[in-house]
Parts: C-alpha cells; sequence; structure tokens
C-alpha cells in the first residue's frame, strides 16, 4: 500500500489532493500517513477521520486544543507547531504533497527527502528560496521532485523523452490576472477583495493576488529556472486570457509543444500522484471548437515590474531568491493589512532588495538551509522597515 503525507492539507491545492485521494479509493488504497494544516482544525480533522491518517499537524500552537477536541475518540495523533510538521515530514511517506503557502512549505518538504519520497511539489517558493540544495538533496537520496505548479506540469509533461540539451525555449503563460484590462492609473487604487478574484483560476487567496501583480509568474520563471536548469534568457511569459495553454517548449528543430488543459489543479496534482502513469482525472474535457481561438501577447514591463525583478534575482543568484520570495510575502501582508498600496508591493520588494544587497547579503551562495531561513528573516526585517517608511508608521 503506498504511504501518502499531504502538507497544506486544508488549503486549495490540499483540498484538491484530498479529493483525488479519496476518488482513487481513499484509506482503502492507501496508508495516509500525516495530513498537516493551519488555522482551520475542524476541515484537517475531518480529512484525517476520513482517510485515517496516523497523526494531524497543525502549523500554530494555539490551534492544538481545538485540534485535539476535534479528533476525539479517534485514536489520531495530534500535534502543532513548526518543529511537528518537520517531525511529521521525518515519517516515511512514499509519496508527499507540498502545498503549505509560502516560505513555510520549505522546511517540511526538504525533510520528506531525506527517505527517498516522491514529492509532489506545489510549494513553488521552495525552489524559488533553495533549489539548488532541494535538488541536491533529492539527489543524494533518491528522492524525485514532480512539480505541480500547472505550468511547469505542462512543461515536463512535454518534456517526456526529450533530450533537455535540444531545448531552446521555454515558455509559461500567465493570465494577466484580474487587473489585466485596468487602466495603470487606477491600479494604486486597486482593493485586496478587488485583487483576490481571478478570472479563471480558484486558488488560494495569497496566489490570487501574486497572480494579479505577476509576482506569482515572476517565482515560476525562477521555478522554471531551478527545476530545469535552463537559463534565464530562454524562458519567456505570454500572456494569455483564456488560461487553456499552460506551457510550451521550444526545441532545436522549431517544433513547440504546448500543454493544453482546463484551468483545473486536479490535472497537475492527479498526474503526479500517479505518474509514471495516467489516470482518468475527473477534468472537463476542453471542446476546441466549441472554445474556436485562443490569443496571446507579449506581458507589458510598466504593468508588470514583478518580472523584471525575477530577472535581476536570477542574475544576483545565491540568496537572492529567498529575499525576492521574503520581501514579496512581507510586502503581500502589507497590502493585504492595507499599510501599502497594490502597486506600491513591487517597489516594497525593489528597495527591500537594494538594501540587502547594499549590505552585501544577496549573491552569496546557498551553503544550507539555516542560510537560507537567516535570509528569509533578514529580508523580511528589511521590508518591515521599507513599509513603515512608506506608509508613515
Ligand atoms: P492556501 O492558502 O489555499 O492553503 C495553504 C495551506 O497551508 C493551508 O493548508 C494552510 O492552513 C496552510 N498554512 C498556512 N500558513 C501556514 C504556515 N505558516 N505553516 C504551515 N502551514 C500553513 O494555498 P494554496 O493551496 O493556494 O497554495 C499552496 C501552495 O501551492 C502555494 O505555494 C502556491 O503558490 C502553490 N500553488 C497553488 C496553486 C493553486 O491553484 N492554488 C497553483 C499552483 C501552485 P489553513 O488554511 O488551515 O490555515
Ligand atoms: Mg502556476
Amino acid at each position: 500500500m503506498r504511504r501518502v503525507s499531504v502538507f497544506g492539507a486544508t488549503g486549495s491545492i490540499g483540498v484538491a489532493t484530498i479529493e483525488l485521494l479519496q476518488s482513487q479509493g481513499g484509506a482503502e488504497a492507501f496508508g495516509i500517513v500525516a495530513l498537516t494544516g493551519g488555522r482551520n482544525t475542524d476541515l484537517l480533522a475531518r480529512q484525517a477521520r476520513a482517510l485515517r491518517a496516523e497523526v494531524a499537524v497543525t502549523a500554530h500552537e494555539e490551534c492544538l486544543e481545538d485540534l485535539r477536541a476535534a479528533l476525539a475518540g479517534s485514536g489520531i495523533e495530534a500535534a502543532a507547531g513548526p518543529a511537528a510538521l518537520a517531525e511529521a515530514a521525518d515519517r516515511p511517506a512514499d509519496w508527499t504533497m507540498s502545498a503549505i503557502v509560502g516560505a513555510a512549505g520549505l522546511v517540511p518538504g526538504f525533510r520528506a527527502l531525506a527517505h527517498g519520497t516522491t514529492l509532489a511539489l506545489a510549494n513553488k517558493e521552495s525552489l524559488v528560496t533553495a533549489g539548488p540544495l532541494l535538488l541536491a538533496e533529492a539527489a543524494k537520496h533518491g528522492a524525485r521532485i514532480l512539480p505541480v505548479d500547472s505550468e511547469h506540469s505542462g512543461i515536463f509533461q512535454a518534456l517526456v523523452g526529450e533530450d533537455m540539451a535540444a531545448v531552446e525555449r521555454i515558455v509559461i503563460t500567465a493570465s494577466g490576472g484580474a487587473f489585466r484590462d485596468w487602466p495603470m492609473e487606477r491600479l494604486a487604487q486597486a482593493t485586496v477583495a478587488e485583487a483576490s478574484t481571478h478570472p479563471n483560476w480558484a486558488m488560494g487567496q495569497r496566489i490570487t493576488i501574486d497572480s494579479a501583480s505577476m509576482f506569482n509568474k515572476a517565482l515560476e520563471v525562477i521555478e522554471t529556472r531551478e527545476f530545469f536548469g535552463i537559463d534565464p534568457d530562454r524562458i519567456e511569459v505570454l500572456v494569455h486570457p483564456e488560461s487553456l495553454v499552460h506551457a510550451l517548449v521550444g526545441f532545436a528543430d522549431g517544433a513547440l509543444m504546448a500543454h493544453l488543459g482546463p484551468p483545473d489543479m486536479r490535472h497537475a496534482i492527479g498526474y503526479a500522484l500517479n505518474w509514471p502513469a495516467r489516470a482518468q482525472l475527473p477534468v472537463a474535457r476542453l471542446d476546441l471548437a466549441q472554445i474556436g481561438r485562443l490569443s496571446f501577447s507579449a506581458p507589458d514591463p510598466e504593468r508588470y515590474p514583478a518580472l523584471r525583478l525575477a530577472r535581476e534575482v536570477m542574475a544576483a543568484g545565491g540568496l537572492a531568491g529567498a529575499a525576492f520570495n521574503a520581501a514579496k510575502e512581507a510586502a503581500l501582508d502589507a497590502f493585504i493589512a492595507g499599510r501599502v498600496g497594490f502597486t506600491e508591493m513591487a517597489a516594497v520588494v525593489e528597495d527591500t532588495l537594494e538594501r540587502l544587497a547594499g549590505e552585501g547579503g544577496l549573491g552569496i551562495p546557498l551553503a544550507d538551509l539555516d542560510n537560507v531561513v537567516e535570509m528569509d528573516r533578514l529580508a523580511r526585517i528589511r521590508a518591515g522597515e521599507v513599509i513603515a517608511a512608506r506608509s508613515g508608521r
């Protein structure tokens, strides 16, 4: 029986993963090791009971009592806090879903690699902050990482049986987000509610806002570079409002292989769950005659400064990815809290990176995870200073 753990089980990706596990036989077909969540302890307990998990972990100590109460009589262990999350990752599983949001997802995914798990990686922040460390850890333990981000799953699928040496370029698409058609001068006034609705995908709030600002695509460009080992100047971003073509791979002979599908993460999750086989999945089938036409355009650099910042981060290398992600998370928190405007998020990230570069801390090579965690902490402090200066508080 395949042993499975799901980190971030109560989120958008986690819930879809649990649904797929249940549709493929649930507790009869899989040995569920650990399920983890955050504040939604009721849902976590229901998932753990339904799948007969060994342990359920909440990220927050103050949620432990609620989780214990919700699991009463089930015989399922309950635990809380970042150390408990990491310990849950130490329990051997054959397949592990990494779907915690943000840098908090790095350590559990990394730790799971040590027992040779197949890591289904939705948490893009892991590759952005610590790509080389993650890949080296996987290689060391014979673990495999399968991308779950839809673009990267699409690239991975287009590359089956291909030689990376023949790859000329990789193109990832972006819907353009909630404000694609807004006049530029209105963007500064965009509210959190407006930024939290995506034209095509239903996702967690943070990634939805990151889609409107294109910080999500900026992270994905770095994720592409890290995962596929391709030069930054061979990675392109293409605005594609319909979100049906997820990625394209261009080869030396001029062929361009595209991955198409409905905007439904159950495809990429299900592909990773069943890889290298393909299983029947409950996603809509595209009717291209009905769709009629697909449209594409180049991203406007003025509208999406995050894409330029991603290029600068890749050029700097080392700890710049960890700094970029942490500054982005701090700027996003400040936007959600009403402390900075929508367009200010990019300015906060840029100012933070400039300060850190001035202190000489950015291009330092990645030695180990502690380096990354320390840069994450420092960048949040610097971003906090930048935000305080801007918001006058
Ligand atoms: P959600 O916000 O919907 O869910 C996040 C999950 O992480 C929840 O289980 C949440 O618990 C938990 N969590 C929140 N904070 C912490 C923390 N500090 N420590 C541990 N766990 C925590 O996110 P998504 O599912 O949208 O995204 C998850 C990851 O997948 C992200 O990295 C995202 O970029 C990536 N991704 C998502 C896609 C999507 O379609 N949603 C597409 C491609 C990639 P709780 O809710 O109980 O508080
Ligand atoms: Mg994506």
